[in-house]
């Protein structure tokens, strides 16, 4: 069979900056361990943002790509549309899109005529599917999960794809990426990530996971890898990598702690090879899943972060209207017990989503604060395709800006829904304070630490990453959340007995702010 060259696109040109994506990774490893055709992955992680279609033309031009595969997600659309066009300004390959959005807004892939055929599902298989079939001159009708356009109508794929058992999944190769990608991300980040299980059973009403899962009745969407296979590729990736900056594993599950013996097995392993010695994690969890016991599991095993998806502390927003499953009592125990088990905690919040109103705000200002969260990170709401809570947004109140799409990967900036009881620079504002609210207080900490290399090793990262295009805010950002030892040995917040001065102002800043709306909380 022919041997063809795949390259696989990560789209991220936008000034939103992030670290090796794990999704094109997986596909790449699996082409090159099942197959001899070639992969490689365009990432402009490292690139500015003005340089990014030099990089494009001249990596187009050199590698001759016979197939070009493009990760998509609804936040980052835009920005691949724009790079779909530039691609085929310069090849006449077949282009074609892949990740979420491609699963969930399949119209919408190919509605862009740059886009030949979008892939839905995991795509390990369709992809080498669709190599094979390419390479032998076949037809590719039967590549599974392979939607395409028959004149001006779309064509739906037979078969469908069917996920990928975790037996099969096979360890990430992460020469797939350029060095130069590799040293930034380690530089950076200094962050391997790590996916040991797939899936999610929760149905949250914002999250792409609940659709996605919708899409395979019958199968077993949750999936687990052989937790002893996983702890030999971290320390060979480990004896690889660590040269290279490499300081902490972040694992993507989507809930870690969700299968216990899973977790044991993990921990067990990850000590009996002395990674915890070497090697910190941090994980996702909901804060429903942690334990007395599996904190301090965890704690044993290296891990140093928990990476909790709080979104609101309204009982009702939470529960009511983005469906999270997680009552006040039990997300406040947890939040108790992670503080108590010395793991620093990100937790992220969601701000001006469906329905979302002033007090609310206040309200998550107030948990963060109170339970001593020590990095929240507030993010404002993005519409994803296809979520069920879009279809309760103009019963709440709440309808989409027209340019929101156009805005999407800006997490921290966009504002992407108009609101009855909340103006958009209420909701600026409000993320703006929380900056300043709990920021402030971890750089002071890391200043008092570290001193005058604080300054000088700002000083180099700024310097070095506004030459990858970096904005100085992101910059800011990363330095103080990854730089260093900043993960390794994270801030913990201290509770404290009383208010301070500080927090009495910014707290009494944001009623002013964000006033009640007047509205009783439905029961
Ligand atoms: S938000 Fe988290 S817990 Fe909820 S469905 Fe998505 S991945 Fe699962």
């Amino acid at each position: 069979m022919r041997k063809l060259r795949l390259l696989l696109v990560n789209p991220n040109i936008v000034m939103k900056k992030e670290h090796v994506h794990m999704g094109i990774a997986m596909v790449g490893s699996w082409v090159r361990h099942h197959s001899d055709h070639e992969v490689k992955i365009l990432d402009f992680m490292a690139t500015p943002t003005r340089g990014w279609k030099r990089k494009l033309k001249k990596t187009l031009q050199e590698y001759k790509p016979d197939l070009v595969a493009m990760y998509l997600s609804t936040p980052y659309f835009p920005a691949a549309k724009d790079v779909a066009v530039e691609i085929k300004r310069h090849v006449q390959v077949p282009l074609v899109g892949g990740g979420h959005h491609a699963t969930l807004a399949t119209e919408d892939v190919l509605g862009c005529p740059a886009f030949d055929w979008a892939l839905e599902g995991d795509g390990e298989i369709p992809m080498l599917a669709l190599l094979n079939a390419l390479a032998a001159g076949e037809s590719v009708d039967s590549v599974p999960g392979l939607w395409r356009r028959d004149g001006d109508k779309i064509v739906q794929p037979t078969p469908k794809a069917k996920l990928l058992p975790p037996c099969e999944m096979v360890a990430v190769d992460w020469s797939v990426f350029d060095r130069d990608i590799l040293e930034a991300n380690f530089y950076i980040w200094g962050i391997l990530p790590v996916t040991a299980s797939r899936g999610c059973p929760a149905k949250c009403s914002f999250c792409s996971m609940t659709e996605i899962q919708k899409r395979y009745p019958g199968e077993r969407y949750l999936r687990y890898r052989d937790p002893i296979k996983v702890v030999e590729e971290i320390q060979a990736d480990y004896d690889r990598y660590k040269s290279m900056g490499l300081r902490t594993i972040q694992f993507t599950d989507l809930n870690f702690l969700i299968n216990r013996k899973w977790v044991e097995k993990f921990a067990a392993e990850y000590i009996r090879v002395g990674l915890h010695k070497k090697l910190p994690y941090s994980a996702f969890t909901r804060p429903d899943h942690v334990t007395a016991e599996n904190l301090a599991l965890l704690r044993e095993s290296g891990c140093v972060n928990l990476r909790v998806g709080i979104e609101a502390a309204n009982d009702w927003q939470r529960n009511k209207i983005y469906n999270k499953g997680i009552s006040q009592e039990r997300l406040e125990e947890g939040l108790r017990l992670m503080k108590e088990s010395g793991i620093s905690i990100t937790g992220y919040f969601m701000a001006g989503g469906p329905g979302e109103r002033p007090e609310w705000l206040v309200q998550s200002l107030e948990l963060a604060h109170d339970f001593s969260v020590d990095f929240p990170v507030f993010f404002l709401y993005k519409p994803l395709a296809d979520s069920e809570v879009l279809d309760k947004a103009a019963e709440l109140g709440s309808s989409i800006r027209p340019e929101a799409l156009e805005e999407a990967s800006d997490l921290l900036h966009g504002i992407s829904m108009e609101h009855e009881h909340l103006k958009p620079w209420q909701v600026k504002a409000f993320v703006l304070m929380t900056h300043i609210a709990f920021g402030t207080q971890f750089v002071w900490w890391q200043i008092q630490r570290e001193r005058l290399s604080w300054f000088t090793d700002f000083a180099t990262f700024v310097l070095r990453t506004a030459k990858m295009g970096f904005t100085p805010y992101g910059s800011f950002t990363y330095f103080v959340f990854y730089a260093g030892d900043h993960l390794v040995e994270p801030y913990l917040a201290k509770a404290s007995d009383k208010p301070s001065i500080g927090w009495k102002a910014l707290r009494a800043l944001a009623k002013a702010v964000l006033p009640h709306s007047g509205i009783e909380d439905p029961t």
